[in-house]
């Protein structure tokens, strides 16, 4: 048994190794949106923002297979340089508009464009860089804290860096790691919570500073207080620069002061508005508003506590 254990404990690290390195392969693939569910015409050209970023769905339709449509003949707007906010259940396609906009996969059905131009129309790399998005789970390489903030904007100086990290909320507990901004995260390195994961990469949007931002459920870990404050500054930053941004969120108190919301169900429209003409319409937007201001007034803090304090 003894001598059988040997060789299998050393199995067993090649093949974590592996495992691991794979898991780094994975995670380039998925940063880097490898195109393997859509084509670039040739000679497209690139993406213009001669209107500063509008985004219109005509009548999309959309499925990750053919039986079983996720977006049904979608339409909506999102006015250039605006805050809008997408609601409503799990499993309803609000993080599939997102991936379309990101041309991860192409519509079935109608068009996506942006300031006029169908996104299947112009050059892949300029439609990319000109979004930047914190997915719903964002992978972090095996790399340094650092590495991980500057992924796509590799000219940014450490400064930029610190400065991104402290818009995000994030460098003070940076500071206390054992490396600081070298510390290595990511597999194989320092655990950190799903909160400090996210915020990195609040800050790695925030450095990129693209003209339109998607966020995808990006301060669900936060405790009600740090995802407020993030939201702030956020918001700030937003309003200053001008910038056109898509927030996915369940709680609805990180959204309510959006220009739009728009309540998804069903692969449509279920209703759109401002928090005050979806609340006075009494529809599905206002009963959940209610049940989660209940709750949050209930316990004090917040429906739904993030992992932190
Ligand atoms: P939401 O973000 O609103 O919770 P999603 O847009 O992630 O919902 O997913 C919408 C539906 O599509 C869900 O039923 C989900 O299970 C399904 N789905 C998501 N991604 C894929 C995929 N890559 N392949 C097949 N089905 C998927
Ligand atoms: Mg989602």
């Amino acid at each position: 048994v003894f001598q059988l254990s040997v060789p299998l404990n050393f199995l067993g690290s090649v093949y974590r190794e592996l495992r691991q390195s794979l898991l780094d392969m994975e995670t380039l693939f998925s940063l880097q949106k490898v195109n393997a569910n859509i084509q670039e015409k040739p000679n497209a050209p690139p993406l213009v923002l001669s209107k500063g970023g509008e985004i219109k769905f005509e009548n999309v339709n959309f499925g990750y297979h053919p039986d079983r449509p996720i977006l049904k003949n979608l339409s909506l707007t999102i006015p250039a340089g605006k805050k809008v906010a997408v609601v409503g259940p799990s499993g309803c396609g609000k993080s599939t508009l997102l991936r379309l906009l990101f041309r991860s996969y192409d519509v079935q059905g109608g068009r996506i464009l942006i300031d006029d131009q169908d996104i299947r129309d112009v050059n892949v790399d300029s439609l990319r860089r000109s979004i930047g998005v914190v997915p719903q789970d964002t992978p972090l390489f095996n790399d340094t804290v650092e590495h991980n903030i500057r992924y796509g904007s590799i000219d940014a100086t450490h400064e930029e860096v610190v400065a991104a990290a402290q818009r995000a909320r994030v460098h003070d507990i940076i500071q206390q790691f054992p490396d600081g901004y070298q510390t290595k995260v990511g597999e194989r390195g320092l655990m950190i919570s799903g909160g400090e994961k996210q915020r990195l990469a609040v800050s790695r949007i925030l450095l990129k500073d693209p003209p339109l931002l998607f966020f995808d459920e990006a301060t669900s870990a936060l405790d009600t207080h740090t995802e407020q404050a993030l939201m702030v500054n956020i918001n700030g930053i937003l309003r200053e620069k001008g910038r056109t941004s898509v927030f996915v969120a369940h709680r609805l108190r990180t959204i309510f002061d959006s220009d739009i919301i728009i309540v998804l169900n069903e692969g449509k429209v279920a209703e759109m508005g401002t928090h005050r003409e979806l609340i006075d319409r009494a529809g599905v937007y206002a009963e959940l508003w209610s049940a989660q201001e209940t709750r949050f007034h209930d316990d004090g803090t917040s429906q739904n506590e993030g992992e932190e304090e």
